[in-house]
């Protein structure tokens, strides 16, 4: 296989296999890498650039290669959505209550990555809390999408929370990225930046050092230019972790190795529900080839219902606030993070530093997961919602006695415009349709581009796993994107910013 001729247009496995056989070093990489990221500072897609510590990273791995000494990812620059605490390094959550926040501790995700050798680019920027599907919520301001329509200048939004990730991938301006997903913070922004993206089945990465938004849906995942680079990102993300006890202590298996092994056979179930009322006809489209993609290489293609699917939007979005509502009460300007100036009292200290710390929409998951929760309507909703969550998780179960796996768009509709869909909140969370799902029931899930709409902009497929099958998702991934052939690339418009 000949290797490209730029070396951030290397895939992660590519650069892997470049680096252990010593075609390139990695200082050369991670030179090429730190470039690229201050080349594309229009994008936005990166709130702290990290490129000493790269270089040190870098240069470190090269002596171990030289002694033969190369762990898997020996020397291969990532990018960290800034949801992960990363010691010593600045880690915002993109808020201002957390634009001064030191971690004093590596969150366990990225501590694996360091200890399998990579080198850390820096941390991307992301919506406030990772709340959002736009990055647009971010304190340090949105993140363009690399991607901009056939004929226009327009900048688009990169989808979110894990935004920054996002653009830093279709970039190229990292070998690929860590993302977190609480209701399709990977998945939305792979899509809508022609990029893989895997929510990984809830338990398989710790979320010990990550800030939380709502822990029983949070998730850590791969980001990448190909799904064999996602297999072998998320083999060195997971892991059981004592400081987790959510995490889930089973063995990791070696997905790379499984990768191609085909579709031949597998049952693919279509659910009629996400079907939904004005699916945009290039959306139903991708969905049809996929169906025949997959089809064509032997599965087979089975009906299936996930009747419950129409409650899981008001469900998650009841959920996920109530969740953030508890997790962020320890925001109080007195720990750590933003504080008010000379407070008359500690009530005002309280209120001030956090109406002074949070943006518009993190408020208003605070004050909507508190109202749900609250004693008189908690029986109405929180309690209700999480009956449906069960109803949910049964509605999977019952179809995947049928099938292996499950295919639905990704999202509904391409890239849209900056400030296109800020003013109603509800117009934003709509975006969420087809991804919180499979938060809500703890399953694996995956983003793979599918294609390009007729005015050039990526669209992405899903496919929904049985819990930590992910390596049967692999699979089905990989049989899209071989008969997908997305090879398209964003103009670098940025360049001449
Ligand atoms: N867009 C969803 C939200 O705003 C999901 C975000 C996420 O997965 N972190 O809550």
């Amino acid at each position: 296989m000949s290797l490209p001729t730029k070396l951030t247009d290397f895939s992660l496995a590519e650069a892997r296999d470049a680096v252990q056989a010593k075609k390139v070093s990695s200082k050369e990489l991670t030179t090429a890498f730190v470039k690229a990221v201050a080349d594309a500072r229009p994008l936005n897609a990166f709130v702290t650039e990290t490129p000493e510590k790269a270089l040190e990273m870098a240069v470190a791995s090269d002596v171990r290669i030289a002694h033969g000494e190369a762990r898997p990812l020996e020397g291969l620059p990532l990018a960290i959505k800034d949801l992960f605490c990363t010691k010593g390094v600045k880690t915002t959550a993109g808020s201002k209550i957390l634009g001064n926040f030191i971690p004093p501790y590596e969150s366990t995700v990225s501590q694996n990555l360091w200890d399998a050798g990579a080198v850390m680019l820096g941390k991307t920027n992301m919506d406030e809390f990772a709340m959002g599907s736009s990055n647009e919520t971010s304190h340090f301001g949105p993140v363009f999408n690399p991607w901009r329509a056939r004929n226009s200048n327009a900048n688009l939004v990169p989808g979110g929370s894990s935004g920054g990730s996002a653009a830093a991938v279709a970039g190229n301006l990292c070998l690929a990225a860590t993302g977190t997903d609480t209701g399709g913070s990977i998945r939305q922004p792979a899509a809508v930046t022609g990029t893989v993206g895997i929510k990984p089945t809830y338990g398989r990465c710790s979320r010990f050092g990550i800030v939380a938004f709502a822990s029983s849906l949070d998730q850590a995942g791969p980001m990448t230019r190909t799904v064999r680079d996602a297999a072998l990102l998320l083999k060195h993300m997971a892991s059981v972790d004592p400081k987790d006890s959510t995490s889930v202590d089973i063995p990791v298996p070696d997905y790379e190795a499984t990768l191609e092994d085909g579709v031949k056979g597998l049952r693919v179930g279509i659910p009629k529900e996400y079907r939904i009322d004005n699916m945009p006809p290039e959306i139903e489209q991708l969905w049809q080839k996929g169906i025949e993609w997959l089809k064509a290489q032997g599965a087979e293609i089975v009906d299936v219902s996930l009747p419950h699917t129409k409650y899981a939007l008001p469900t998650y979005y009841i959920v996920a606030p109530a969740e953030a509502s508890s997790n962020l009460a320890r925001y109080d300007g007195v720990r750590y993070g933003h504080r008010a100036s000379g407070p008359k009292d500690i009530v005002d200290l309280y209120e001030r530093s956090r109406a002074e710390g949070f943006g518009k929409e993190v408020q208003r998951r605070i004050l909507i997961g508190t109202y749900v929760l609250s004693s008189g309507y908690y029986d109405a909703y929180y309690s209700r919602a999480q009956k449906l969550r069960t109803l949910i998780l049964r509605d999977f179960t019952e179809a995947y006695k049928k099938c292996d796996v499950l295919l639905t768009p990704a999202t509904p509709g391409p890239a849209f415009g900056v400030g296109e869909k800020t003013a109603d909140p509800v117009e934003m969370y709509l975006n969420d349709v087809f991804t919180v799902t499979v938060n809500l029931a703890g399953l694996p899930g995956i983003a793979v581009p599918a294609g390009l709409t007729a005015n050039g902009l990526p669209l992405g497929l899903q496919l929904i796993g049985k819990a930590f099958d992910e390596a049967t998702l692999f699979k089905a991934a990989r049989a899209i994107e071989i008969a997908a052939g997305f090879t398209a690339k964003p103009t670098e418009w940025w360049r001449a910013a």
